[in-house]
């Protein structure tokens, strides 16, 4: 049975018109005006609505283990809220640990995911040793449908690669038509900034962002960038934090280099004086990058409305305040993160488009768009054409309302947005053409979600 949507103002990366839109099964079959559809077809009425493209999310932590916890999300509840944010496809960061088997690794997420994801997904490779079978299993992995790696400069000892490494994987990813994400971090700064903070007794969260300022993330950026001219290897840098950072990454795409960046909706919206707050609530702000000086907010907001900053993402990574207790007495023991997978649209709409300079366009683009181009998803996802995946989200610019714990369906017990106001949100949103959310609330197939086979660049022409 059909779906027609009627009466809404559609708004894509690059165009705004009304039409309806008629979906058979899975994809989008016709736009147009005054579509007439068959005999019981479900009509959704979206007058006074926008309709966006399904929102994708390229940078999500569902199962993450870390310092001998996992973040609190599963992928029922993690797509579910996802879903009621609006974002229809995330990507997550599949991470081994260096002293895993990488193919094993890649099984094992795969596996949890598989019939428990609400909305669809991929995976980025994270890529966290490197010899001759993990080249043979890499190779095997892209093959499978996941053209995209990542790597870490930072948190040395753990996630963390050296620089014969690095070379070696940007190198067979530039053969393979890959795509390779970074965070970049100098790790061996990092490493020493702690142990001298902590040798001085300064304990708490607030010496998280000391222990890696952001001339230690531009060299990351910096040595990632020099990498990748070398070797020809097209990157991306995630959760891109700070000014001399971006100087650094506009620095390297000066000179030619093929690097896109990302943003995360923390960094745009919260600064370091929330890691500072007393009685160790700082640590639920305790993420990294850390969260940075105010100062740079501005310069991260410019640089998405130019689209220097090419898209707009979470590191959604849930931890609880128990699991966040495991810091006390040392920073460096607090797992990283800050829930944002349910409200990363909301917020950028907010303070992008309702209450800042962000243009509409730009928005669909920077949460949708260019994560489906640079990922090779585009156009079955990020787009409203005929042919195109039916992942759209009706949404309503007239809510207003305020984030809270109390109504998240992120599993964690805190916002790291408690009291923060919005200006709309999703009232429908499908998945492959089936209702996911209406009204606002989860009341779809729990297990709808697919795994993305993606494209390669030498496919997408990337
Ligand atoms: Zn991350």
């Amino acid at each position: 049975m059909g779906l027609l949507i009627r009466n809404g103002d559609i708004i894509t990366a690059d165009k705004r018109y009304k039409a309806d839109i008629y979906i058979e099964d899975e994809t989008i079959t016709e736009i147009g005006e005054n579509l007439q559809v068959p005999e019981g077809t479900e009509v959704i009425d979206a007058a006074g609505k926008y309709i966006f493209p399904g929102f994708i999310d390229p940078h999500v932590h569902i199962y993450l283990p870390f310092m001998g916890t996992y973040s609190k999300d599963t992928h029922a509840s993690g797509s579910q809220a996802a879903l009621i944010g609006g974002t229809t496809t995330f990507i997550e960061m599949c991470a081994p640990a260096g002293s895993e088997d990488t193919l094993e690794g890649y099984k094992h997420w795969k596996s949890l995911a598989e019939g428990n994801a609400a909305c669809d997904y991929a995976f980025h490779m994270g890529v966290t040793r490197f010899d001759a079978q993990t080249e043979a299993q890499l190779r095997e992995i892209v093959a499978d449908g996941t053209p995209s790696f990542k790597v870490f400069l930072a948190y040395k000892g753990a996630f963390g690669i050296d620089d014969e490494a690095l070379y070696k994987i940007l190198t067979l990813a530039q053969e393979l038509g890959v795509i390779t994400t970074a965070h970049t971090e100098n790790a061996e700064l990092v490493a020493q900034l702690q142990q001298k903070l902590l040798s001085e007794g300064k304990t708490g969260p607030e010496w998280h962002e000391p222990s890696r300022p952001e001339y230690v993330e531009a060299d990351g950026v910096h040595h990632f960038t020099t990498f990748l001219g070398a070797t020809g290897a097209k990157g991306y840098i995630v959760h891109l934090s700070c000014k001399p950072a971006l100087d650094a990454a506009l620095e390297a795409k000066a000179r030619g280099v093929d690097v896109a960046i990302e943003a995360v909706i923390p960094h745009l919206l919260l600064d370091k004086t929330y890691a500072e707050r007393p009685d160790f609530e700082g640590a639920k702000f305790v993420m990294s990058p850390p969260l940075r000086d105010k100062r740079n907010q501005a310069v991260l907001w410019e640089a998405l409305e130019r689209g220097d900053v090419s898209t707009v993402g979470t590191d959604h990574a849930p931890f609880d305040t128990t699991q966040k207790a495991m810091g006390k007495g040392d920073f460096t023991r607090i797992p990283n993160g800050i829930p944002a997978i349910e409200d990363r649209v909301n917020l950028l709409y907010t303070y992008g488009v309702s209450r800042g300079n962000l243009d509409l366009h730009r928005f669909v683009d920077a949460a949708s768009t260019q994560a489906a181009k640079l990922f090779g998803l585009y156009p079955r996802k990020g787009a409203v054409e005929v042919g195109s995946d039916a992942d759209l989200v009706i949404y309503d610019p007239d809510y207003r309302g305020k984030l809270s714990v109390k109504m998240q369906h992120m599993n964690v017990d805190y916002s790291g947005f408690e009291g923060v106001e919005i200006d709309g949100k999703p009232e429908v949103v499908t998945v492959r053409g089936a209702v996911q959310v209406r009204d606002g609330q989860f009341i779809g197939d729990k297990a709808r979600g697919r795994f993305l086979r993606r494209e390669t660049l030498k496919v997408a022409g990337g």
